[in-house]
């Protein structure tokens, strides 16, 4: 059995986190470490490592899941100034936790390209 990942134990509840929403399919939890004055990640409960691993089947979840960031948005305040939603694919794109992640990033503004 593969180790868990720190997403599958903050789901869990064996790591505690600053929980901002939660359904069936998926948590947001607020990042440890933020970069942003908003800075909130949406993963799903299923196991998916990347965006590279995403399958056909995983298609209404990875729908849900932007459904949910659209929500979680507005009630963040961030919607109407905008926001920036990321996820870090492998190794070029320093992805530390192989878990599929997004990031809400906002209350500031972004530059672009990001660098
Ligand atoms: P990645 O670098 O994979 O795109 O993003 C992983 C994110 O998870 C990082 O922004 C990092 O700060 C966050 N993170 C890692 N471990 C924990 C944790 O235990 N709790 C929380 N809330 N965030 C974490």
């Amino acid at each position: 059995m593969p180790e868990k990942t720190i997403f599958s134990r903050i789901i869990d509840r064996e790591i505690p986190a600053d929980i901002v929403y939660e359904d069936d399919l998926c948590l947001a939890i607020r990042d440890i470490s933020p970069q942003a004055p908003v800075h909130v990640l949406v993963f799903p409960k299923k196991v998916v490592v990347s965006t590279s691993d995403i399958t056909e089947e995983d298609a209404p979840l990875i729908g849900h899941i932007y459904l949910v960031i659209q929500k979680l948005a507005d009630q963040l305040g961030i919607s109407e100034e905008g926001y920036r939603v990321v996820s870090n694919c492998r190794t070029n794109a320093g992805q530390t936790v192989p878990h599929l992640h997004f990031h809400i990033l906002g209350g500031r503004s972004f530059n672009w390209p990001p660098g």
